[in-house]
C-alpha cells in the first residue's frame, strides 16, 4: 500500500501494526496470471519485491531469510544430495543451497515464471547461480507435482512460498505434508517459512500438527530475526523423518567452506532455541 508518494507500507491487519519503507521509485508493476508483483527501489533497503501487497524480500535483509530457509535443513540431514524448492522464485535460497559442495541436484518448483525473470533483473546476486549445472527449474504448481514425485526421491524439501492464501493455499496442508514424507527417502528433511510466532501462532500450531499427523516424527521452528516482516521475527519449521534436529552435523557446520552472513554453527544452535511461551503454546495445542 502507498500511503504516501515516498512510502512503501504493508499493513498487518492480525497484528494491528504497519511497516513501512521509504522510497525512491517504483520500478515495476505486473499482474501475472497468479498474482500481482511490484518492484521498488527505496532509500536504505536496496530494491524491494512486493507479491499482493505483501513484502517477500529486500536486497538489504534477505541473507537472513534465505540462509535460515536453507543452511540449518541441510547440515540437519545426515547427507543430504537431492533437493526440492517449492515457491523460491527469487532464487536467493536457491543460490544458498547451491553453496554446498555435496549437493547434486536442486529442482525449483515455482508457479510463477515471472517471479524468477524479474528477480534475474532487479535481484541479479540473489541469481548469480541460476547457471549452475546442478540448478533445474520447473515453472508449475508445488502442490500438484509433490503430488507426483517419486517416492524417496528427495533428501530436502524446502518449501519458500508466500503466505499460506492463493496458490500457497495447499501448501500449508496434511496433504501436501504427507505427500513431502513420501517424497523424502529414509532420512529427510521438510523445512517450510512459517510466518511470525508474536502474530501468527494459528498458522504455526496447526503447521506442526499437520507435519507430525502426516507422518514426521519430529517437527522444531527455527527462530530468526526479519526486519520486513511482520512483528520483525520470523520462523522456518523443520519436520524430521529419520533423523533429529539435536543430530545436525555441527562439527560441519562449524568447518563449512563458504561464506555466510548470518548463519553460522552457532547461530544455528540459537535457532533451536524455542522461547518458554512458544514451547507452552505448542504442548497446550
Ligand atoms: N520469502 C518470501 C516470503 O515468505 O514472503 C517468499 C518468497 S518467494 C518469492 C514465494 C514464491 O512462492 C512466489 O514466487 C510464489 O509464486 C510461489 N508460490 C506460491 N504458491 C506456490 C505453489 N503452489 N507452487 C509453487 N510456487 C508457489
Amino acid at each position: 500500500m502507498v500511503l504516501d508518494a515516498n512510502w512503501f507500507t504493508e499493513v498487518c491487519e492480525e497484528g494491528g501494526s504497519a511497516f513501512s519503507l521509504k522510497i525512491r521509485r517504483k520500478l515495476h508493476e505486473e499482474q501475472t496470471p497468479y498474482q500481482r508483483i511490484e518492484i521498488y527501489e527505496t532509500e536504505t533497503f536496496g530494491n524491494l519485491m512486493v507479491i499482493d501487497g505483501f513484502i517477500m524480500l529486500s536486497s538489504r535483509d534477505n541473507f537472513l531469510y534465505h540462509e535460515m530457509m536453507s543452511h540449518p535443513a541441510l547440515f540437519t540431514h545426515p547427507a543430504p544430495r537431492r533437493v526440492v524448492i517449492i515457491g523460491g522464485g527469487d532464487c536467493g535460497t536457491l543460490r544458498e543451497v547451491l553453496r554446498h559442495p555435496e549437493i547434486e541436484h536442486v529442482l525449483q518448483v515455482e508457479i510463477d515464471e515471472r517471479v524468477t525473470r524479474l528477480a534475474e533483473q532487479y535481484f541479479p546476486e540473489l541469481c548469480e547461480a541460476n547457471g549452475d549445472p546442478r540448478a533445474e527449474f520447473f515453472f508449475g504448481d508445488g502442490i500438484r507435482w509433490m503430488a507426483e514425485a517419486e517416492p524417496g526421491s528427495v533428501d530436502v524439501i524446502i518449501v519458500d512460498s508466500t503466505d499460506p492464501i492463493g496458490p500457497a493455499k495447499g501448501l500449508f496442508t496434511e496433504d501436501f505434508y504427507r505427500n513431502c514424507h513420501r517424497a523424502l527417502g529414509e532420512a529427510g528433511v521438510v523445512v517450510q517459512q512459517s510466518e511470525s510466532p508474536l502474530y501468527h501462532l494459528d498458522i504455526l500450531l496447526p503447521m506442526h500438527r499437520a507435519m507430525r499427523a502426516a507422518g514426521f516424527s519430529e517437527t522444531r521452528s527455527l527462530h530468526f530475526p526479519q526486519p520486513v516482516y511482520p512483528s520483525g521475527w520470523w520462523t522456518a519449521t523443520m519436520g524430521l523423518k529419520g533423523c533429529t534436529t539435536d543430530g545436525w552435523r555441527r562439527a560441519d557446520a562449524a568447518g563449512k567452506t563458504f561464506p555466510t552472513r548470518y548463519y553460522s554453527a552457532e547461530t544455528h544452535a540459537a535457532a533451536l532455541a524455542q522461547p518458554p511461551f512458544f514451547l507452552q503454546a505448542l504442548e497446550g495445542s
